[in-house]
């Protein structure tokens, strides 16, 4: 499979599964854009990364947590490399706490950068793949999204959302080229499953049938695989990569 030529952008780019899919696009020959919020010196070794697979990566601030951020974002890309053909929903955070106890601004954060950040990144970057007539779009949702999670109402909320969003957007734009797809990791050892008590990462091993965490690679392969240009005749679809997990 073969991404010559194609332009990508990866939302939290820098670290974890995002710099594992800008990897694995690299590889394939993607122009990659890596997008990062505030860790400017992780977003520079994932570029550096992928120029050493011998594509062209630069890395793009933006906190994509406000819609201004995310069209700002999604202009500086086109500007630099004149198009956008890969759309990779990546960034997100974790506030976890009980649905009793929760505060407004840590839903709010979650809400704004799983779920809103990637409604407008999607808005922006579909205007210029509409007149292209070609588009891919891959958004991280998450397992949690389609079960539920005691601890994460938020985060859970974010994650069904981003489901919708990706099954409605897919049928809006499946006439014009663009593709809508979802990627739901399980559990996968990041830095944001790092910071959980063993407790929690133990009662998580043992939903897992196959009793073990996956790594970044696993889930990049998969969004690599929907945001092939030969995997256009699939849309709306939400691929699990979580060892059974959801099963
Ligand atoms: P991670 O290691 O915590 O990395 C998060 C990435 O998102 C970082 O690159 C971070 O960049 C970026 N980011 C955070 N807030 C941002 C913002 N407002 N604007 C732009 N970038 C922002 O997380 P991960 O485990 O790789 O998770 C990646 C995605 O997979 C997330 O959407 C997550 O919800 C989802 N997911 C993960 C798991 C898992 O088990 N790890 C399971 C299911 C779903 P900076 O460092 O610059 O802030």
């Amino acid at each position: 499979m073969s991404m010559e030529g194609s332009v990508a952008l990866v939302t939290g780019g820098s670290r974890g599964i995002g710099r594992a899919v800008c990897l694995e696009l690299a590889r394939r020959g993607a122009v990659l854009a890596v997008n990062y919020a505030g860790g400017e010196d992780a977003a520079r070794e994932t570029a550096e990364a992928c120029r050493a697979l011998g594509a062209h990566a630069e890395i793009f601030q933006a906190d994509v947590s406000g819609p201004e951020a995310c069209e700002a974002l999604i202009n500086a890309v086109k500007e630099r490399f004149g198009k956008l053909d890969i759309l990779v929903n990546n960034a997100g955070v974790t506030r976890d706490g009980l649905l009793m106890t929760a505060k407004a601004e840590d839903v709010d954060k979650v809400l704004d950068t799983n779920l809103k950040g990637t409604y407008f990144c999607m808005k922006a970057a579909v205007r210029l793949m509409s007149r292209q007539r070609y588009g891919r779009i891959v958004n991280l949702s998450s397992v949690v999204g389609l079960r539920g999670n005691p601890g994460q109402t938020a985060y859970a909320a974010s994650k069904a959302g981003v489901i919708g969003l990706t099954k409605a957007a897919a049928k809006e734009l499946a006439a014009r080229g663009i593709t809508v797809n979802a990627v739901a990791p399980g559990f996968i050892e990041t830095d944001m499953t790092a910071v959980l008590p063993e407790k929690a990462k133990n009662a998580m091993l043992t939903s897992i049938p196959m009793a073990r965490p996956g790594a970044p690679e696993d889930v990049a392969l998969a969004a690599a695989f929907l945001a092939e240009r030969a995997s256009g005749y699939i849309t709306g679809q939400v691929l699990c990569v979580d060892g059974g997990m959801a099963v």
